[in-house]
């Protein structure tokens, strides 16, 4: 039985792809990106963490190792919700490309079940990984953060170059693409920054629109009951103005977006 660790499963999301969607979130990333607000995804096994409840703070764990085809039962239980809204399943994390026999598991019974599959992930993964997945998903949101090479394995621990032949990869094999841009106060906001996303953007063929994810501090506590550094708590969010005018400079591209995906 293939099996795999996730740290949630969120029902009814609204902002990870179309319609109605249960988004999954695999445990384990290869990236440490400083502004990540989904601490308890780092780490690829389960581990401590501390949860607040009315008789105050407990101690528990998260991460839950669970079998593909429960997964997929899981999944299953909305199929109406979905159908209904033109909705489907997010694979996020997490890098769910860091479980790739588990995630083709999920994808193929998916696939069966007709049921739309999103691809949430940061693209960081080696082509021989990423490529028998694409024929399983509907859609990849694509998380591009950093185009200048030394800034991104500055900020998030690696290089981007596989990261930037992976996007365009998904675009060659005409799978349609939302790129999720973070914007990071100070790293992933700058003119320059937007100016190289955009140029890159206008290369691909399937992009089919931009989600804007500003930076908030909702996961800053997060690290604190994983017993971890926050590294989030020098970011503050960027002003709504800054934001808008990197929208405008979207659209004016020509590209459908959307802020906080
Ligand atoms: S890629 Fe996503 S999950 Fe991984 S460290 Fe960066 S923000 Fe966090």
């Amino acid at each position: 039985m293939t099996e795999g660790i996730i740290f949630k499963i969120k029902k009814y999301a609204l902002h990870d792809g179309p319609g109605i969607r249960t988004t999954v979130f695999f445990k384990g990333c290869p990236l440490l990106c400083r502004w990540c607000h989904n601490p308890e995804g780092l780490d690829p096994r389960p581990q401590a963490m501390s949860h607040f409840t009315s008789s105050g703070e407990i101690h528990g764990t998260v991460g839950t190792v669970i079998g593909a085809d429960a997964l997929v039962r899981e999944i299953e239980k909305d199929v109406l919700f979905y159908d209904e809204s033109g909705g489907g399943v997010t694979f996020s994390g997490g890098e769910p490309l860091a479980q790739p026999q588990f995630l083709e598991a999920v994808l193929a019974a998916c696939n069966h079940l007709e049921i739309h599959a999103a691809l949430d992930t940061s693209g960081f993964a080696p082509a021989a990984v990423l490529d028998p997945i694409l024929p399983r998903v509907q859609l990849v949101l694509f998380d591009l953060k950093i185009m200048d090479a030394k800034q991104h394995r500055r900020y998030t621990g690696v290089s981007n170059r596989i990261i930037l032949d992976n996007l365009k990869r998904i675009a060659d094999s005409r799978t349609p693409i939302r790129i999720r841009v973070p914007l990071i106060p100070g790293i992933t906001d700058g003119d320059d920054n937007i100016k190289k996303i955009l140029r890159f953007a206008g290369t691909l063929k399937t992009v089919q629109g931009v989600d804007l994810l500003p930076f908030h501090r909702i996961g800053g506590e997060k690290y604190r009951r994983l017993g971890m550094t926050d590294n989030t708590a020098e970011s503050a969010p960027p002003m709504p103005e800054h934001v808008a005018a990197i929208k405008h400079r979207f659209e004016s591209a020509g590209l459908t977006v959307s802020i906080g995906g």
